[in-house]
């Protein structure tokens, strides 16, 4: 009996991406197209896009690829949310239909043709295959150092992630439906996926540059995101401050004798400096302290609301219908 080829979904998020879509489109259908004709997939596989409430023209270019070739199609969600929310609604809108999906961004940085081995690596048996940078010659130096620290710290923080991995990634419907059972609001993909097991392997692919449009990643996005993975992974901050707290009190204890000794001696004199000194330190630390347990408590406040993780607006197929029949 011979298997029958899987169905991919490629899903890739937008936002104000009206320069690059109509660049990257075609080459996305073109890789379907190939992988098709190499007898890999099947050819009911799509491309789909989800739009992340962009203000520019990317909605209507999507709407009018999908009128124009059925291997298109897209979704909008009704504001915009975020990468990883994007990127998990289309996930979420992909697993009941396909076999496969591939997430990518849609500015052309990751390179397509990886495809083809985390399709065979599929085939071969992995339900997971992260594509992995293997260079980064095309990004400035700022950008690779932020952004390699970024693993580093994320790693040491213990939120394990793959290295120099970003969310270009097959996933397999299998581990999507598992998937589906993480109802957390703070999603953090890089970071999840590996948690929900299955075998996985990574491909090795060279990033380049953006084909057109701007990065919508700044350093203070990249950091944001890192704060949220650590603090959505780990609990490793409040270990450390429980940690850092023990070594303080000590310090204090070892500071109470000496200063007793000092007093018995009869050597005291004004203790100004060091009054406010530690006075000062200790503030700081405990604001520190209190700001990172607060970071946890908002956490817990945004889980327990369980607000919506996505919503979806419109739908290229049928504007109110949920499922996709094709
Ligand atoms: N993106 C999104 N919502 C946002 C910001 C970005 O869907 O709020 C998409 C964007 O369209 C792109 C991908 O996420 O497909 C990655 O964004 P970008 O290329 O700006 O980030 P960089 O590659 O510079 O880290
Ligand atoms: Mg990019």
């Amino acid at each position: 009996m011979t298997q029958a080829k899987p169905i991919l979904w490629i899903v890739i998020p937008c936002y104000n991406e009206e320069k690059v879509l109509p660049i990257t489109a075609p080459m996305f259908l073109q890789k379907i197209t190939d992988l098709t004709a190499a007898g890999k997939i099947s050819d009911k596989s799509r491309v789909l896009f989800v739009n992340d409430g962009s203000k520019d023209k990317t909605w209507s270019i999507i709407e009018t690829l999908a009128q124009e070739n059925e291997h298109f199609l897209g979704i909008s969600q009704s504001r915009n949310r975020g990468h990883q929310n994007a990127v998990l609604a289309g996930l979420m809108e992909a697993k009941d239909t396909c076999d496969i999906t591939i997430s990518i961004d849609c500015d052309g940085q990751d390179d397509i043709n990886a495809m083809d081995q985390m399709v065979d690596e599929y085939l071969g048996g992995c339900e997971v295959v992260y594509g992995v940078r293997s260079k980064r010659a095309t990004d400035t130096f700022f950008k690779r150092f932020t952004a390699e620290g970024f693993y580093h710290v994320m790693n040491w923080m213990g939120a394990d992630i793959v290295f120099n991995h970003a969310d270009y990634r097959l996933i397999s419907a299998r581990v999507l439906q598992h998937f589906a059972d993480f109802k957390e609001v703070n999603i953090f993909l890089r970071g999840m996926v590996p948690l929900v097991g299955f075998k996985s392997t990574s491909v090795y692919y060279e990033r380049a540059e953006r084909i057109a449009g701007e990065s919508h990643y700044p350093l203070k996005k990249m950091l944001a995101l890192a704060f949220d993975g650590i603090t959505s992974l780990s609990v490793k901050p409040i270990r450390m401050i429980t940690g850092f707290g023990c070594i303080v009190s000590v310090l204090g204890f070892l500071g109470i004798i000496w200063a007793i000794v000092m007093a018995a001696l009869g050597s005291v004199v004004a203790g100004w400096a060091s009054t406010v000194c530690i006075v000062c330190f200790m503030g700081g630390i405990q604001l520190l302290c209190l700001g990172v347990i607060g970071e946890y408590i908002g956490k817990i406040y945004m889980e327990t609301k369980a607000r919506p993780r996505y919503i979806i607006s419109d739908r290229t197929w049928a504007p109110y219908e949920r499922n996709y029949k094709g």
